[in-house]
């Protein structure tokens, strides 16, 4: 396999001395040539401080940085010809929207013919052209942050940063913002590495997500294994929403375990990181999994749980059920679901329901 474009190599990073703890505890990450790489995970993590150390804005404690194969410990920031894009535009106001995309130019000394030209095609990439003479501050939010692209990637860097570079802005426009840049990066071939604390942005941009939590990579993997095969509990319950219902394992059965549910029932589910029979575990299933039916208790079918509707919200495209596990005053633990609009009839709200869903679907993981 070819080199990877970027490697972190046993990298540790504490701010203070090493006895107040890492912001990166442990780091063995590589990224590909090509690929958008998303550190998604909780604020103070360490998404940033991991950026920062690629960057060169930071010094790791231990470990190594490679990048082309080559350590770069001792290169400056201006040196590694990285370009980064924060959650601040951090445009100069005083200076035109070509001198701001022309600026990372002109301080690596390409010479001013060369860079009207570089400098019009990254406004171009990011849909821009014909704004060269505007000032930052007769743009909108979106319109800068574009900008703010155009000039991490007009002097062709090997790898682009980003932090959080769509946290300014409102709803719609981040999602439009997400499908640009994915187009970029799909377009150019762009290498990107993203940080995000939102697990839909990350979902919509990622090849690849690197989940954090607490200075360490938990899961790495494509979005639908992240969403779909979440490694741990940690994962699982930060990707999406779940169902997480406390348990204890009972029995292995071929590839699944069966489950005693705190709340009743037992289920079955398919382990993915849970101890021998006796230990505790959680069961997950997405909302979009569980079938709902309005069923009286003794017409429940076998598998299925007995539950009591207590609100449905339409949502548009889906409504979305809360319901409690068990019937009248038996009822305990909580189970949310998510059904398309039209999808048969529901149970009357404090009315009896039936919830069902594939073992398959359903993962037990150490509590
Ligand atoms: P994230 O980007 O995931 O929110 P950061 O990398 O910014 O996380 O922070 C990781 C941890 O390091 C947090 O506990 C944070 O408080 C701490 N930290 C970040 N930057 C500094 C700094 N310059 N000095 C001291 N501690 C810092
Ligand atoms: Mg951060």
């Amino acid at each position: 396999m070819a080199e990877p474009l970027v490697r972190f190599e046993g990298v540790r990073k504490a701010y203070g001395p090493a006895a107040s703890g890492y912001a990166v505890r442990q780091l063995d990450l590589a990224v590909e040539r090509g690929e958008l790489l998303t550190l998604l995970g909780p604020s103070g993590s360490g998404k940033t401080t991991t950026l920062m150390m690629l960057a060169g804005f930071e010094q790791p404690s231990e470990g190594h940085i490679l990048l082309e194969g080559r350590d770069i410990a001792r290169l400056p920031p201006h040196k590694r010809g990285i370009g980064v894009v924060f959650q601040s535009y951090a445009l100069f106001p005083h200076m035109s929207v070509a001198e701001n995309v022309g600026f990372p130019l002109e301080v690596r000394g390409v010479p001013k013919a060369e860079r009207a030209g570089r400098v019009a095609r990254a406004l171009a990439m990011v849909r821009l052209e014909g704004f060269g003479d505007r000032r930052p501050a007769q743009l909108s939010g979106g319109q800068q942050q574009r900008i703010a692209l155009a000039r991490a990637m007009v002097f062709e860097p090997p790898i682009v940063l980003l932090d959080e570079p769509l946290g300014a802005l409102d709803k719609a426009l981040r999602e439009e913002m997400q499908y640009e840049i994915r187009a970029l990066h799909q377009r150019l071939g762009l290498t990107m590495m993203y940080v995000t604390h939102d697990q839909a942005e990350a979902l919509t941009l990622s090849d690849r997500i690197a989940v954090f939590e607490g200075g360490l990579v938990r899961q790495l993997a494509p979005p639908r294994e992240i969403y779909e095969r979440p490694a741990n509990a940690f994962v699982a319950g930060f990707v999406g929403e779940n169902n997480r219902l406390a348990g204890k394992v009972l029995a292995a059965e071929d590839d699944l375990v069966r489950v005693a549910l705190d709340c009743g029932p037992e289920v079955s589910a398919r382990p993915v990181d849970c101890g021998p029979p006796g230990s505790r575990c959680w069961v997950t299933i997405r909302p979009e999994r569980v079938a709902v039916a309005p069923v009286a208790p003794q017409d429940l079918g076998e598998g299925a749980l007995a539950a009591t509707l207590q609100e449905a919200i339409f949502q548009g495209d889906h409504v979305r059920l809360r319901l409690a596990l068990g019937q009248g005053d038996e009822a305990r633990g909580e189970v949310l679901v998510k059904r398309p609009v039209g999808g048969g009839q529901l149970p009357a709200i404090g009315g009896p329901a039936a919830l069902a869903w594939e073992a398959a679907h359903a993962l037990a993981y150490a509590a």
